[in-house]
């Protein structure tokens, strides 16, 4: 399996569906990005953010802001929530009894994350874990590499996340690596997803909107001014 990137912009999104995503991760390693509009803004403001979202080995788009761009360039291509990503990576590489390895949240989150994915997922190994609040980053880097893991799910935030792999890739270029947002906190069960409906109708971002509002600032004015941009770039593609 070829991947298949489509642009928006000047930044690579494959264009796999959810199964086919999951495949190629589980057939190749390296760095997923799940990527949203934030971090296309950030990237066009942080060169090296950008460089690493570039050199990922697989960019899925997560979210609706994403794949609602991706319309107006003329590109059908589904949004994948990071969440069920992982997760679904998580349920593959535990059949093969695969090293699983965790850093991210906060240390009490982190800790029931891990028990509660113990419980649910039979015969996954988890060799590692860590809260992602710690000052060394080499450290971590250094405990993480000497377990070896084959699959590595880090939820710092963005952009810290994706650089954390970005590092880690280097010392363990055999690993399938993704950065998950948020995640830890609704595995562990401190934070719920959004109701279905929300999901299916993409106003996943509404629904935390609504009990996180101190997001506004992030989500306001970032995502219009994303589609916005989009928009322009749409009408310079007509152009050429
Ligand atoms: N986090 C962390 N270390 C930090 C900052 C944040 O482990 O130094 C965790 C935080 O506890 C939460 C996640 O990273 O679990 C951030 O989630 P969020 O959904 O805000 O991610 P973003 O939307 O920034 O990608």
């Amino acid at each position: 399996m070829n991947r298949d990137l489509v642009k928006i912009q000047g930044f690579g999104v494959d264009s796999f569906d959810f199964d086919e995503a999951v495949n190629y991760a589980c057939t190749h390693s390296g760095q997923i990005v799940t990527i949203n509009p934030e971090m296309i803004s950030t990237a066009l403001k942080m060169p090296d953010f950008a460089n690493v979202i570039s050199s990922a080995n697989l960019v899925v788009p997560d979210g609706i802001g994403v794949e609602i761009g991706l319309k107006i360039l003329g590109h059908n291509v589904k949004r994948i929530p990071g969440i069920e990503l992982g997760k679904a990576l998580i349920v593959k590489f535990s059949k093969d009894n695969k090293k699983i390895a965790m850093i991210g949240a906060k240390p009490e989150v982190i800790t029931l994350a891990v028990s509660n994915l113990k419980a649910e997922i039979p015969n996954i190994n988890i060799v590692y874990s860590h809260d992602g609040y710690f000052s060394d980053d080499k450290e971590i880097l250094a405990e993480v590499a000497a377990v070896n893991p084959d699959l590595v799910l880090v939820a710092l935030g963005s952009p810290k996340q994706e650089f954390f792999i970005n590092s880690l890739k280097a010392m363990i270029p055999n690993a399938t690596m993704i950065g998950l947002g948020g995640s830890f906190d609704v595995w562990a069960g401190v934070v719920s997803r959004a109701p279905k409906i929300y999901q299916k109708l993409g106003l996943e971002w509404l629904y935390r909107l609504s009990k996180e509002p101190k997001r506004l600032k992030r989500v306001f004015p970032t995502l219009p001014l994303f589609v916005l941009n989009v928009c322009k770039e749409r009408l310079f593609q007509a152009k050429c």
